[in-house]
């Protein structure tokens, strides 16, 4: 079967999103369904990778657009520029995932030297013109790349040379006349004429918005974002329709339901007379949709009618564009509407006690990384704080940071460790990368539909739009608050800024815990909640811990991380590590541990580290009471316990220059070298540290056991997991196990899978999961270390995800996501299955589980599920997360 490039927006439905992408999708949705929706068609993504993979479009492609083309003229009853009476498309871009401004549009194809006359001679010489105008800037935006200044100065210069402030208060001629330079920009740029032929536009248009998939902001969102950029973008050909016609022309955006607290209602914004570009970036203030009612009453009762409709059909709350050509309404756009994290989960409540959805619907459509947000501190306004002003509340959280004006700039403080607020006018795409780097953003323009607002709420950055009152002077970097007296502020001033309520403060206001922490905390009791965010949190995590498969478990090594992460849920610890015991004071035995000369001063160190060990564990034994606790043995290379190798050696130079012996412990040093490690995550360290350092694991496992022993002895419960790290072969494990063997038996336990006290191993080395089926032999659990085994399996350190080649990686697409943040599925992951499946071949039941940073990632939860894990254990503060999208796996793997 040939691949076919086109479809009509009458052929697809809005599951083909990765063939159409997303708009292109839910127009055949609205089409379908019956809405009206200006005839055009799509594009695929498959056409635009052929494009970026050959650099030029598929061979078919302009065969099948000069047929779909004809379609749309038919059903319009006019030909594409057509000098009397010309119809007119847009061309723009549409991804799978939603890219809000990210990449390009061009609108007004079609129009040319004559067909801009019969355009006058139908629609008014001015709205002809001004056409004609914005279709020159944009293709030689766009399509030619010519930097916008170009264009823009030579309307600052019509409008200077008039005496006009707006736009709109140039005349036709004048619009004629930036046409005339228009047009001689773009020869004298690039060398050719603008385009007259109208398909040679349309063909230009469409490989632009191929190209730019590729582009810089584009390729920042998508990082930004976890979006591959393999995916591609699909191209939507629309016939245009004009909400700048006429005073009974408008457009707007709009909502089902509020996208911040879910309430029902008629919320949006409009403007008359003006193009939808025009709302979206905010530039000029739009009204209110109910006023909408008294501009155009058939209109905006048919409006209403069309967003019940979409509601009923998509389930969902929906977002929507739509535009007024004189009186008659167009739906531009919709798709299931972004919307705050706090808004997801009351939706989802919501809708499910309107009978629209049930339970597992409800639980797919929130995600752990929207609790996560919800996770975070508020402010605490119950100390003297002035309020500078209030406007929308456009994305929530509480940020603080010094105000700096422009993007550039704003990447560059924050380079140097400052934290920022972003105070823009309105921001646009070039903005990104200041917004990224920005603890928040504050524009004085524009609502919750503007782009500031669009993108801080997929960043989950805090953000505060429309702030009126202030007056920015980008000149002379200052923020006046309007009003008697008004403050005045400079750059670098310190602010906060609530996006979930619009408030903005002078100076640094305290922050507090979020509600959803205090209700984790069990400081909130779910019944009697006053706040129906607890109530809605709570009902869906409740939800999910019913359905999941997975335990959940969490890494702590001390009683207070350990109660945290009872109180959230955790059912378990799934790793101990020993060696957060051996810092601060104890410091000094772990060195005369490993500066011992003879066995006798080996065990002196020893004997004195047990006792300590050991009242760390019963204080962990007592948090956990009645769970499991795996306790790792000690992991770290020696290194890290002595002195800097570097500064030591330095030391002693000095020393020795100075004449001054003995200053610097020469035995020390020679130490130092010794165990120097030129990379520190290989080399000596895991089960080899137990198998050279004679004494060190006993000296664990008997602290261990007898922890267990005296908190059973205060009447305690549960059982201990031994679990030796860094295993390459069963014949360390068996070594390992010998000795703990002999120690437990010795205690009185007789250790085993599935008894109180069991002896397994962390799977965290290629050479371990390979040789699984062995290791298994000698193993009562696996749990994957899938930090070390990410870094064994690519070779990576984990140094290398702070910086250095990885961003470099992540630009290229090689990775779209670190892979020390969501596991390599592919790589990793398939290590991980094979080490399950080959484990439990040899043992069957095999407990497996997961205590590497994965644990606590969405999206690797759900891989772990499917790998069949019996837990996954992550920080407590994650334990949450790791709940909700362990129920969400478990509805969503079938
Ligand atoms: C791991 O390697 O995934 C792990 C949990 O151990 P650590 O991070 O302590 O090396
Ligand atoms: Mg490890």
């Amino acid at each position: 079967m040939t691949t076919r490039y086109v479809f009509d927006f009458a052929e697809g439905d809005k599951d083909q999103k990765a063939l159409l992408g997303g708009k292109g999708a839910n127009l055949a949705e609205m089409v379908k369904i019956g809405l009206p929706v200006p005839p055009g068609f799509t594009i695929t993504t498959d056409a635009c990778r052929v494009y970026l993979k050959t650099g030029a479009a598929p061979a078919e492609l302009a065969g099948e657009v000069t047929e779909h083309l004809a379609g749309v003229e038919k059903a319009m009853g006019r030909t594409l520029g057509d000098p009397s009476d010309p119809l007119l498309v847009s061309v723009r871009s549409g991804a799978m995932f939603s890219m809000p401004g990210m990449m390009e549009t061009v609108l007004n194809i079609g129009l040319n030297d004559q067909s801009v006359q019969g355009l006058a001679a139908i629609a008014g010489e001015r709205f002809a013109w001004d056409s004609y105008r914005r279709l020159l800037q944009m293709f030689g935006k766009t399509v030619l790349d010519i930097e916008s200044h170009e264009f823009e100065s030579l309307i600052d210069a019509m409008k200077a040379a008039r005496g006009a402030k707006q736009d709109l208060e140039l005349s036709a001629a004048d619009l004629q006349e930036l046409v005339a330079q228009f047009k001689g920009v773009i020869e004298r740029e690039t060398g050719s004429p603008f385009p007259q032929a109208p398909r040679a536009q349309l063909d230009a248009a469409i490989e632009a918005v191929f190209r730019s998939w590729v582009g810089e902001r584009a390729v920042l969102y998508r990082r930004q974002e976890r979006i591959s950029h393999d995916l591609g973008t699909a191209v939507n050909v629309q016939t245009m329709v004009f909400g700048n016609m006429s005073e009974d022309s408008g457009t707007g955006v709009c909502f089902t339901r509020d996208p911040g607290t879910g309430e029902k209602g008629v919320y949006g914004d409009f403007l008359m007379n003006a193009q939808g570009e025009d709302v979206v970036a905010g530039i000029r203030n739009a009204r209110p949709l109910h006023e909408l009612e008294g501009e155009s009453p058939a209109a905006y009762r048919q409006l209403l009618d069309n967003m019940a409709r979409l509601e009923a059909h998509y389930k969902d709350l929906c977002d929507i564009e739509f535009t007024i050509e004189r009186g008659k309404l167009w739906m531009l756009q919709t798709r299931v509407g972004k919307r705050t994290a706090a808004a997801a989960f009351k939706i989802a409540c919501q809708l499910v006690d309107e009978g629209v959805i049930d339970d597992d619907e409800a639980l797919r459509r929130v995600t752990g990384a929207q609790l996560t947000m919800l996770m975070f501190p508020r402010f605490d306004k119950s100390g003297d704080v002035t309020t500078l002003t209030k406007a929308v509340a456009a994305s929530p959280g509480a940020a603080v940071g010094r105000i700096v004006l422009n993007s550039t700039d704003a990447a560059e403080w924050a380079g140097r460790g400052e934290r920022v607020i972003l105070v823009r006018t309105e921001t646009n795409p070039d903005d990104l990368v200041g917004m990224i780097a920005s603890e928040g953003i504050l524009t004085s323009r524009g609502g919750k539909t503007s782009h500031a607002a669009v993108i801080a709420r997929g960043m989950g950055a805090p953000c505060v739009c429309g702030a009126e009152d202030l007056l920015i002077d980008f000149a002379a970097k200052t923020v006046t608050v309007a009003g008697d007296g008004g403050v005045v502020l400079r750059e670098g001033d310190l602010v906060s800024i609530d996006g979930a309520t619009g408030e903005v403060f002078l100076g640094e206001v305290p922050v507090q815990a979020s509600p959803v922490v205090e209700y984790f905390e069990g400081a909130i009791d779910p019944a009697t909640a006053q706040d129906d965010l607890v109530t809605a949190v709570h009902r869906l995590v409740t939800v999910a811990d019913a359905r999941r498969r997975l335990a959940v478990r969490a890494n702590s090594d001390n009683p207070e991380d350990s109660a945290r992460a009872v109180r959230f849920g955790a059912q378990g610890i799934g790793l101990c590590r020993t060696e957060h015991m051996f810092l601060g004071d104890r410091r000094q035995l772990v060195e005369q541990l490993i500066l011992a000369e003879d066995e006798a001063g080996r065990a002196a160190a020893l004997d004195a580290l047990r006792p300590l060990q050991q009242g760390d564990f019963e204080g962990i034994f007592a948090a956990m009471d009645g769970k499991p606790v795996n306790i790792r043995l000690l992991d770290p290379p020696l290194h890290e316990f002595l002195p800097d190798l570097t500064s030591l050696s330095v030391a002693a130079a000095v020393a020795e220059a100075k004449g001054e012996q003995g200053t610097v412990d020469a035995h020390l040093l020679a130490a130092v070298h010794r165990l120097h490690e030129a990379n520190p995550m290989l080399g000596l360290r895991g089960v080899r540290l137990g198998l050279t350092i004679p004494g060190l694991f006993a000296m664990q496992i008997r602290a261990i056991l007898s922890a267990f022993t005296a908190h059973k002895a205060r009447g305690g419960t549960g059982s201990v997991e031994i679990m030796v790290p860094l295993i390459g072969d069963v014949r360390e494990l068996r070594l390992v196990r010998e000795e703990a063997e002999a120690i437990a038996r010795e205690l009185g336990f007789e250790p085993g899978a599935g008894t109180e006290v069991s002896i397994g191993t962390m799977i965290e080395l290629p050479r371990a999961a390979l040789t699984a089926g062995q290791i298994a032999d000698a193993a009562d659990f696996f749990s994957f270390g899938t930090n070390d085994l990410t870094q064994t399996t690519w070779g990576f350190s984990r140094d290398d995800a702070e910086g250095g080649f990885f961003s470099a990686y992540l630009d290229k697409g090689v990775f779209p996501v670190s892979p020390f943040e969501t596991l390599d599925a592919t790589g990793v992951g398939r290590l991980v299955r094979l080490a399950v499946t080959e484990g439990r071949e040899t043992k069957p039941g095999l407990k497996t589980g997961v205590c590497g940073e994965h644990g606590g990632d969405p999206e690797s939860v759900h891989f772990f599920h499917t790998a069949g894990l019996d837990y996954v254990s992550c920080s407590p503060f994650r334990v949450p997360v790791a709940r909700l999208e362990a129920g969400r796996a478990a509805i969503m793997a079938h």
